[in-house]
């Protein structure tokens, strides 16, 4: 991998990436020695410009960041590292550097909430999701229950193909369901992991 460290510092900027979540955790500076030792000890080690040392996450509070993957971009001037975060990783005991407006994201999943969400506050005649929305809980509700028992015809079936469809229906109009009563995908993953013993 082809790494241009910033001239005269030596330093490159690391951006540190949750390798499930995909949220950003924190952003550090590595130079050579660093990178090297990330690489070696699977850990990640950033060289520290307060502390004019290298520095490897986790060293006091055992939150350590396990290393998936390092990539450079475009230009070679910038890193992205993926990790499994072992604990929190803001020192003030957030999952990430920018706790507060760190929301969850689902990827496609939220992209798609947002357009189910822009669909319903502005309405147009095209729009499927706008006319199930105008017909009314009861009637969003419905239609997931109908997709539903859609799913479970086709798991009993051996038909991998249909069983997907009815599936992609089923969360589709969950989605609609969800984004109707105020909800996002976050509250209920919230309720989840409440949940996790
Ligand atoms: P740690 O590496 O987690 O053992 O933390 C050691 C020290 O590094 C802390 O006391 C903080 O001064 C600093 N530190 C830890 N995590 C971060 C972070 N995410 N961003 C900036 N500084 C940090
Ligand atoms: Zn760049
Ligand atoms: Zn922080
Ligand atoms: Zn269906």
């Amino acid at each position: 991998m082809k790494i241009n460290f910033d001239k005269n510092t030596g330093l490159i900027p690391a951006i540190i990436q949750d390798a499930t979540t995909k949220n950003v955790l924190m952003l550090g500076y590595m130079n050579q020695e660093s990178f090297d030792k990330t690489i070696e000890t699977n850990k990640v080690t950033f060289y520290s410009r307060s502390k004019q040392r290298l520095w490897t996450k986790g060293e006091e509070s055992g939150n350590f960041l396990h290393l998936i993957d390092i990539k450079n971009d475009c230009d070679d001037d910038s890193l992205l590292v993926t990790v499994n975060p072992q604990g929190p990783t803001c020192h003030k005991g957030t999952d990430t550097c920018w706790a507060e407006e760190n929301t969850q994201e689902f990827g496609f999943l939220s992209t798609l909430e947002n357009t189910i969400q822009n669909r319903i506050e502005n309405p147009d005649e095209a729009s499927y999701v706008a006319s199930l929305y105008k017909r009314g809980i009861n009637k969003m509700a419905q239609k997931v229950g109908e997709e539903a028992v859609e799913v479970v015809i086709e798991a009993k079936d051996s038909n991998d193909e249909l069983f997907l469809d009815e599936s992609a229906d089923l969360l589709f109009h969950y989605l609609i369901l969800l984004q109707a009563k105020g909800f996002k995908l976050n509250d209920i993953v919230e309720v989840l992991k409440s949940r996790k013993k």
